[in-house]
Protein backbone atom coordinates (compact mmCIF):
# COMPACT_ATOMS: atom_id res chain seq x y z
CA UNK A 1 0.00 0.00 0.00
CA UNK A 2 0.90 3.30 -0.27
CA UNK A 3 2.71 5.28 1.77
CA UNK A 4 1.20 8.52 1.33
CA UNK A 5 -2.87 8.75 0.62
CA UNK A 6 -3.63 12.18 -1.17
CA UNK A 7 -6.94 13.14 -1.19
CA UNK A 8 -8.83 15.99 -3.81
CA UNK A 9 -12.43 15.95 -2.66
CA UNK A 10 -13.61 19.58 -4.39
CA UNK A 11 -11.63 18.41 -7.28
CA UNK A 12 -15.29 18.51 -9.59
CA UNK A 13 -16.43 21.27 -10.91
CA UNK A 14 -19.95 22.07 -11.85
CA UNK A 15 -21.13 22.46 -15.40
CA UNK A 16 -22.61 25.40 -14.40
CA UNK A 17 -20.62 28.04 -12.42
CA UNK A 18 -23.42 30.27 -11.30
CA UNK A 19 -22.73 29.37 -7.65
CA UNK A 20 -21.80 32.66 -5.42
CA UNK A 21 -19.69 30.37 -2.83
CA UNK A 22 -16.73 28.20 -4.17
CA UNK A 23 -18.16 25.67 -6.12
CA UNK A 24 -14.84 23.67 -6.79
CA UNK A 25 -11.36 23.64 -6.03
CA UNK A 26 -9.43 24.81 -9.34
CA UNK A 27 -6.19 24.38 -8.70
CA UNK A 28 -6.25 21.30 -6.23
CA UNK A 29 -6.12 18.60 -8.70
CA UNK A 30 -3.06 19.82 -10.45
CA UNK A 31 -1.52 20.45 -6.93
CA UNK A 32 -2.33 16.86 -6.40
CA UNK A 33 -0.64 15.70 -9.71
CA UNK A 34 2.71 17.74 -8.97
CA UNK A 35 2.56 16.80 -5.33
CA UNK A 36 2.31 12.91 -5.88
CA UNK A 37 5.32 13.14 -9.15
CA UNK A 38 7.41 14.92 -5.96
CA UNK A 39 6.50 12.15 -3.58
CA UNK A 40 8.12 9.55 -6.38
CA UNK A 41 10.75 11.46 -7.10
CA UNK A 42 11.89 11.36 -3.27
CA UNK A 43 11.10 7.38 -3.24
CA UNK A 44 7.74 7.83 -1.41
CA UNK A 45 4.51 5.91 -2.90
CA UNK A 46 1.14 7.90 -2.97
CA UNK A 47 -2.16 6.87 -3.88
CA UNK A 48 -4.22 9.85 -4.92
CA UNK A 49 -7.91 9.83 -5.39
CA UNK A 50 -9.91 12.44 -7.06
CA UNK A 51 -13.20 12.80 -6.39
CA UNK A 52 -15.93 13.15 -9.52
CA UNK A 53 -19.06 14.56 -7.80
CA UNK A 54 -19.66 18.20 -7.60
CA UNK A 55 -19.63 19.67 -3.83
CA UNK A 56 -23.05 21.23 -4.44
CA UNK A 57 -24.71 17.62 -4.97
CA UNK A 58 -22.59 16.18 -2.18
CA UNK A 59 -19.24 17.37 -0.31
CA UNK A 60 -16.73 14.74 -0.16
CA UNK A 61 -15.60 16.01 3.06
CA UNK A 62 -18.78 15.82 4.30
CA UNK A 63 -19.95 13.57 7.28
CA UNK A 64 -23.19 13.35 4.30
CA UNK A 65 -21.35 11.60 1.74
CA UNK A 66 -20.11 8.82 4.06
CA UNK A 67 -21.02 5.68 2.43
CA UNK A 68 -20.87 7.05 -1.02
CA UNK A 69 -18.70 5.49 -4.19
CA UNK A 70 -15.78 7.97 -3.80
CA UNK A 71 -15.79 8.10 0.15
CA UNK A 72 -15.92 4.04 0.49
CA UNK A 73 -12.23 4.01 -1.60
CA UNK A 74 -11.09 6.34 0.82
CA UNK A 75 -11.79 4.20 3.63
CA UNK A 76 -10.28 0.88 1.80
CA UNK A 77 -7.44 3.05 1.29
CA UNK A 78 -7.27 4.34 4.83
CA UNK A 79 -8.05 0.73 6.05
CA UNK A 80 -5.51 -0.48 3.47
CA UNK A 81 -5.95 -3.98 4.13
CA UNK A 82 -4.00 -4.14 6.99
CA UNK A 83 -1.37 -1.90 5.75
CA UNK A 84 -2.30 1.87 6.93
CA UNK A 85 -1.01 4.71 4.93
CA UNK A 86 1.05 6.54 7.35
CA UNK A 87 -0.17 9.99 6.07
CA UNK A 88 -2.79 11.44 5.09
CA UNK A 89 -2.74 14.73 2.93
CA UNK A 90 -5.89 16.26 1.91
CA UNK A 91 -5.46 19.03 -0.88
CA UNK A 92 -7.61 21.76 -1.38
CA UNK A 93 -7.62 25.31 -3.59
CA UNK A 94 -8.50 28.46 -2.31
CA UNK A 95 -9.50 31.58 -4.83
CA UNK A 96 -6.89 34.42 -3.98
CA UNK A 97 -9.59 37.22 -4.27
CA UNK A 98 -11.28 35.65 -0.90
CA UNK A 99 -8.82 36.70 1.54
CA UNK A 100 -8.86 40.68 0.69
CA UNK A 101 -8.05 41.51 4.24
CA UNK A 102 -5.30 41.53 6.19
CA UNK A 103 -6.59 39.66 8.78
CA UNK A 104 -7.65 36.42 6.90
CA UNK A 105 -5.36 33.64 7.87
CA UNK A 106 -5.44 33.03 3.77
CA UNK A 107 -4.27 36.79 2.72
CA UNK A 108 -1.12 36.92 0.56
CA UNK A 109 -0.51 32.90 1.03
CA UNK A 110 0.59 30.72 -1.15
CA UNK A 111 -0.24 27.77 0.76
CA UNK A 112 -2.05 27.23 4.30
CA UNK A 113 -1.94 24.44 6.14
CA UNK A 114 -5.26 23.33 7.86
CA UNK A 115 -4.93 20.97 10.88
CA UNK A 116 -8.30 19.53 13.49
CA UNK A 117 -7.52 20.93 16.95
CA UNK A 118 -9.53 18.01 18.63
CA UNK A 119 -5.88 15.86 17.28
CA UNK A 120 -3.74 18.56 18.22
CA UNK A 121 -1.40 18.67 21.71
CA UNK A 122 -2.35 20.81 24.26
CA UNK A 123 1.16 22.29 23.75
CA UNK A 124 0.52 22.47 19.68
CA UNK A 125 -2.86 24.74 20.80
CA UNK A 126 -0.66 27.27 23.05
CA UNK A 127 1.65 27.57 19.88
CA UNK A 128 -1.01 28.10 17.20
CA UNK A 129 -3.49 30.57 18.24
CA UNK A 130 -6.85 30.79 15.91
CA UNK A 131 -8.98 33.09 15.62
CA UNK A 132 -8.74 34.56 11.97
CA UNK A 133 -5.22 35.64 11.87
CA UNK A 134 -2.26 32.98 12.64
CA UNK A 135 0.32 33.40 14.94
CA UNK A 136 3.11 30.79 14.89
CA UNK A 137 5.55 30.73 17.66
CA UNK A 138 7.79 27.93 17.10
CA UNK A 139 8.84 25.93 20.25
CA UNK A 140 10.62 22.14 20.32
CA UNK A 141 7.59 20.33 20.31
CA UNK A 142 5.38 21.89 18.53
CA UNK A 143 2.90 19.59 16.26
CA UNK A 144 4.40 17.88 12.85
CA UNK A 145 2.35 19.98 10.70
CA UNK A 146 3.90 22.84 12.25
CA UNK A 147 7.53 21.93 11.44
CA UNK A 148 5.90 20.64 7.86
CA UNK A 149 4.35 24.74 7.16
CA UNK A 150 8.44 26.30 8.61
CA UNK A 151 10.37 23.73 6.59
CA UNK A 152 8.17 24.56 3.68
CA UNK A 153 8.25 27.96 3.66
CA UNK A 154 11.69 28.09 4.30
CA UNK A 155 12.99 25.90 1.77
CA UNK A 156 10.00 26.82 -0.91
CA UNK A 157 10.71 30.43 -0.22
CA UNK A 158 7.26 31.23 -0.18
CA UNK A 159 4.42 32.54 2.56
CA UNK A 160 2.68 29.67 4.12
CA UNK A 161 -0.34 29.60 6.87
CA UNK A 162 -1.60 27.66 9.73
CA UNK A 163 -5.07 27.20 10.93
CA UNK A 164 -7.22 25.09 12.85
CA UNK A 165 -10.31 23.29 10.66
CA UNK A 166 -13.24 22.26 11.88
CA UNK A 167 -14.55 18.57 12.53
CA UNK A 168 -16.67 19.11 9.76
CA UNK A 169 -13.37 18.32 7.52
CA UNK A 170 -14.31 14.65 7.61
CA UNK A 171 -11.75 13.08 5.67
CA UNK A 172 -9.23 14.11 8.31
CA UNK A 173 -11.53 13.14 10.93
CA UNK A 174 -11.79 9.74 9.61
CA UNK A 175 -8.07 9.64 8.82
CA UNK A 176 -7.13 10.62 12.29
CA UNK A 177 -9.55 8.15 13.97
CA UNK A 178 -8.09 5.28 11.92
CA UNK A 179 -4.99 6.44 13.84
CA UNK A 180 -3.60 8.42 10.40
CA UNK A 181 -2.12 11.42 11.29
CA UNK A 182 -3.50 13.98 8.89
CA UNK A 183 -3.30 17.72 7.28
CA UNK A 184 -5.18 19.99 5.14
CA UNK A 185 -3.46 21.56 2.18
CA UNK A 186 -5.05 24.51 0.81
CA UNK A 187 -3.01 26.27 -2.19
CA UNK A 188 -3.24 29.53 -3.29
CA UNK A 189 -5.33 29.64 -6.96
CA UNK A 190 -3.30 32.04 -8.24
CA UNK A 191 0.13 30.08 -8.09
CA UNK A 192 1.73 29.51 -11.11
CA UNK A 193 3.39 25.98 -12.52
CA UNK A 194 6.72 26.38 -11.00
CA UNK A 195 5.44 28.05 -7.71
CA UNK A 196 3.38 24.97 -7.10
CA UNK A 197 6.06 22.47 -7.98
CA UNK A 198 8.71 24.52 -5.66
CA UNK A 199 6.21 23.94 -2.40
CA UNK A 200 5.29 20.44 -3.68
CA UNK A 201 9.29 19.63 -3.47
CA UNK A 202 9.37 20.89 -0.45
CA UNK A 203 6.36 19.02 1.19
CA UNK A 204 8.12 15.95 -0.45
CA UNK A 205 10.82 16.51 1.36
CA UNK A 206 9.59 17.10 4.09
CA UNK A 207 7.39 14.03 4.21
CA UNK A 208 10.73 12.17 3.33
CA UNK A 209 12.68 12.79 6.02
CA UNK A 210 10.18 13.13 8.61
CA UNK A 211 6.86 11.68 8.84
CA UNK A 212 6.93 8.67 6.41
CA UNK A 213 10.29 7.98 8.15
CA UNK A 214 9.70 7.95 11.72
CA UNK A 215 6.61 6.24 11.40
ZN1 LIG B 1 -11.88 22.41 -0.98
Amino acid sequence: MATVLLTVPHAACPRVMSDPLHSCDTAAPRAAQELYAALERVGISAQLLVADVPRKYSDMNRYESRGSEWRTKVEAAMSGHGKRPKLLLDVHSFPARSAESPDDVFYGKAMVVMILEKFTTELGKKIIIGGGKEVIQYSRNFPWQAEMVKYVEKTARMPIGMTYGSLANDLMVRAEQSGIPSALLEFSEDLNRQNMKQICDALAKFVSESVAGER
